[in-house]
C-alpha cells in the first residue's frame, strides 16, 4: 500500500481544499465537468462512511466570467463586489454537481477573526459537525466582502488547515495544478523532481526552491507548506497533489496517482 493510499484507509474526516486554478477551466470560468466528476467520486466516498468538507476558492474567477466589464477594475470595493456576485456563481457550481447524487451543498464563508474567537469557532465547529451528520456538503471559502487586505487569511490554504483543525479532520487534502511539491517549481523546470513523502517541513523547505505561482493561483507553494505544517501541529497529515487528472481522488486513495504525503 503506497503511503498515500494508506492515509486515505486511515481517515474518515477529510477536508478538501480546491485552488481556483484547478477549478477554472482555461477559459476562466467554472470548470462544471470538473466539478461534476468530483461530486461523483466525493459521493461515492460518503457512501463508504467518509465524511468530506470542500474548501473552495474561485469565487473571483466566477464572478469575472459573470461581471466581464469589470475585469480590468482594480478597486478594492469592485474586487470585494466581484467575489459577492462569484461566490453565488461557485456555489450555484457546487450544489448543480451534487444535485444528482442527492447531496445538498451549504456555504460557510469565514474570515480570519471567526478563528479568533472562541465563541466564533464553538458555533462554526458545531454547524459543521451537524451539516455533515446530516450528509450535506459543507463548501467553505473566505469572506471576500468584511475581509480587506489588513484582516485576511489570505489564501485558502491556510483556510483549509485552520478548517481541519477546526473540526478534527483526518486529513487535509490541497488540491493543485501540480502534482506535489517539487525540488523547484516544476512550470519552470520540465527535470523538477517530485518529492513524494515530507517528515519534517521545514527540512524540505530549506533543500527546495519555491518559484512563482501562476493565472488565479494566491498562495503559491509557500502557503501550501505553511498549511501542512499547521495540521501536522495537529496531527493531520496533508496530502498536496494534482486535482485536475482523471479521477483525481479515486486514483490517490487506490495508490495510481502520485502526489506528496506530508506526514504528521
Ligand atoms: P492553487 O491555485 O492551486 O492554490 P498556486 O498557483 O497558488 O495554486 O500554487 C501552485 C503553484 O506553485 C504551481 O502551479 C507551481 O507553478 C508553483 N510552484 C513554485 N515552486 C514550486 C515547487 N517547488 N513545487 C511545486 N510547485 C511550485
Amino acid at each position: 500500500m503506497s503511503t498515500i493510499s494508506k492515509l486515505f484507509a486511515d481517515a474518515r474526516k477529510i477536508v478538501i481544499k480546491f485552488g481556483s486554478n484547478t477549478l477554472a477551466g482555461n477559459e476562466g470560468r467554472i470548470n462544471a465537468d470538473f466539478l461534476d466528476e468530483f461530486a461523483d467520486q466525493a459521493a461515492a466516498m460518503t457512501k463508504s462512511g467518509k465524511q468530506i468538507v470542500v474548501v473552495s476558492s474561485g469565487a473571483q474567477v466566477a464572478g469575472l466570467s459573470t461581471m466581464d466589464k469589470w475585469a480590468r477594475k482594480r478597486d478594492i470595493h469592485y474586487r470585494q463586489a466581484l467575489c459577492a456576485v462569484g461566490q453565488v456563481e461557485l456555489m450555484g457550481a457546487w450544489r448543480r454537481a451534487f444535485e444528482p447524487h442527492g447531496i445538498h451543498v451549504a456555504q460557510i464563508l469565514l474570515t480570519q477573526d471567526d478563528f479568533g474567537d472562541p465563541i466564533r469557532t464553538l458555533n462554526m465547529r458545531n454547524t459543521l459537525f451537524t451539516l455533515v451528520d446530516e450528509g450535506i456538503i459543507p463548501v467553505i471559502n473566505e469572506n471576500d466582502t468584511v475581509s480587506v487586505e489588513e484582516i485576511k487569511i489570505g489564501d485558502n490554504d491556510t483556510l483549509a488547515a485552520q478548517s481541519a483543525i477546526l473540526w478534527s479532520a483526518d486529513l487535509l487534502i490541497l488540491f493543485s495544478d501540480i502534482d506535489g511539491l517539487y525540488d523547484k517549481n516544476p512550470k519552470e523546470f520540465p527535470d523538477a523532481v517530485l518529492v513524494e513523502e515530507v517528515r519534517d517541513i521545514d527540512t524540505a523547505r530549506k533543500n527546495i526552491s519555491i518559484g512563482a505561482t501562476n493565472n488565479f493561483g494566491t498562495g503559491g507553494i509557500a502557503t501550501k507548506l505553511d498549511a501542512a505544517k499547521r495540521a501536522a501541529v495537529y496531527g493531520i497529515p496533508t496530502i498536496l497533489a494534482h486535482g485536475g487528472r482523471p479521477r483525481s481522488l479515486e486514483e490517490l486513495a487506490s495508490g495510481s496517482q502520485k502526489g506528496t504525503a506530508f506526514l504528521a
